[in-house]
């Protein structure tokens, strides 16, 4: 009898053929992108553990790229366990979803914070019958006022967007937890490099990794690390609700991430340079660098922040309205008007119009947001040439 098989159909040869590696002990400098939403095993009890959660079978569930990207960022953080997300606003609402809120639990949220999140939060907050309460955290009399609200829940941002306030974290913390709140911060602005929040006392550290852990804009996502008990309830809730981060934006993330210790130094260097020079400029109205010492909260900063001060510097034109800030930003020749931060490329922003947009007029006078309020996310490239571009800006401002 011949055992020659018939060779597969064209068809079948094209599905089946490729599809396993060699035997092979290397280890890939970098991760392989695994882009397959499914697995499958020879073994139909590891198929069955899989299921569970114990490997890889189906990405909704446990996908490789998010998961090298999760160890790597609870390294950063010091801690348990990360969960990553298909964005920042997707992080927020998986940990304001987790607390299990009852109709008139109050939540304490930044009443100058991120203006989405501002938005979500009021959302949730009508569905689910729950009192917001905005404070200015970083008001030293809002550490009584918390703890008289008596909350569930408090969001705090590590520095605040775009006035740049830093927070008493450990005090906030202590009144949160006092009250019986859980507290998550939101460290966006200052990445886990600049501040480990959950060494300073919160129970969640959220990132939008769009910004500074990606640190080039091509993939939007966002995390959340703390204990196994507050971060499993988060994965778990994943897996139903599908928030998740693709393999490639999970990869190009990592990517990213592996130079943020030092891409964070030197913004931090450059950003300190740019506001001393916008500082000189008498067409500048005032300059806000928490590391400048007439920074509001300069000593909270130098207190809480390590090995610098961030990326970020906000800054009034003297006697602009919007239609001056609008001209400003067409006549940047090498910094971009973009509304978004963290790159390597120096983005400017408005920021009445971009991120405080959805504040109402008045939450906007409150949180002390002003037309002439210019939001600089400073980049790698050399620092004189960024300082030069906004100064020559303001020039053509002035001449117009
Ligand atoms: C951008 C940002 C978010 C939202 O993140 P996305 O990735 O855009 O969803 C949340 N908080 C802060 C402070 C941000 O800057």
């Amino acid at each position: 009898m011949s055992t020659h098989r018939k060779p597969a159909d064209l068809r079948t040869r094209a599905i089946h053929a490729g599809s396993r590696l060699p035997e092979s002990s290397a280890v890939p400098i970098t991760p392989a992108i695994h882009a397959a939403a499914v697995s499958w095993f020879d073994s139909a009890d590891e198929l069955d553990a899989a299921l569970d959660g114990k490997d890889f079978v189906y990405t909704r569930i446990r996908g490789e790229n998010p998961v090298l990207l999760e160890e790597a960022v609870a390294a950063l953080e010091g801690a348990e366990a990360s969960a990553v997300f298909g964005s920042g606003m997707a992080a927020l609402r998986a940990v304001f979803d987790a607390q299990g809120l009852a109709p008139g639990d109050r939540v304490v949220l930044p009443a100058d914070g991120y203006g989405a999140t501002r938005a979500l939060f009021k959302r949730l907050a009508d569905q689910q019958k729950v009192e917001l309460h905005p404070l200015k955290l970083s008001d030293p009399d809002s550490v009584e006022r918390l703890v008289a609200i008596r909350p569930r829940l408090v969001l705090a941002e590590s520095m605040t967007n775009p006035l740049l306030l830093v927070p008493d974290l450990p005090a906030i913390a202590h009144a949160a937890h006092a009250a019986g709140a859980a507290l998550v911060v939101d460290g966006t602005f200052t990445s886990p490099c600049l501040q480990p929040t959950l060494a300073q006392g919160a129970d969640y550290a959220l990132h939008s990794t769009t910004k500074w852990i990606n640190g080039h804009s091509d993939a939007t996502g966002g995390v959340v690390s703390g204990s196994h008990a507050r971060i499993d309830p988060l994965r778990g809730a994943r897996v139903l609700e599908g928030a998740l981060l693709g393999p490639f934006e999970a990869w190009l993330t990592l990517r990213g991430l592996r130079t943020l210790p030092v891409r964070m130094a030197a913004h931090s260097t450059h950003a300190l340079h740019v506001a001393r020079r916008l500082r000189e400029d008498g067409r500048v109205a005032r300059v806000l660098y928490p590391g400048l010492p007439d920074h509001p909260d300069h000593a909270t900063a130098r207190k809480l922040l390590h090995g610098g001060y961030g990326g970020m510097v906000a800054f009034e034109i003297g006697g602009a309205g919007r239609a001056e800030s609008f001209r400003f930003l067409e006549a940047l020749r090498l910094c971009r008007p973009a509304p978004s931060l963290g790159d390597v490329t120096t983005l400017v922003m408005h920021a009445a119009s971009a991120s405080a947009r959805r504040l109402t007029p008045e939450e906007r006078a409150a949180a002390g947001i002003g037309e002439n309020l210019i939001r600089v996310s400073v980049g790698l490239e050399d620092p004189d040439d960024i300082a030069e571009d906004l100064l020559q800006a303001l020039q053509a401002v002035a001449r117009s």
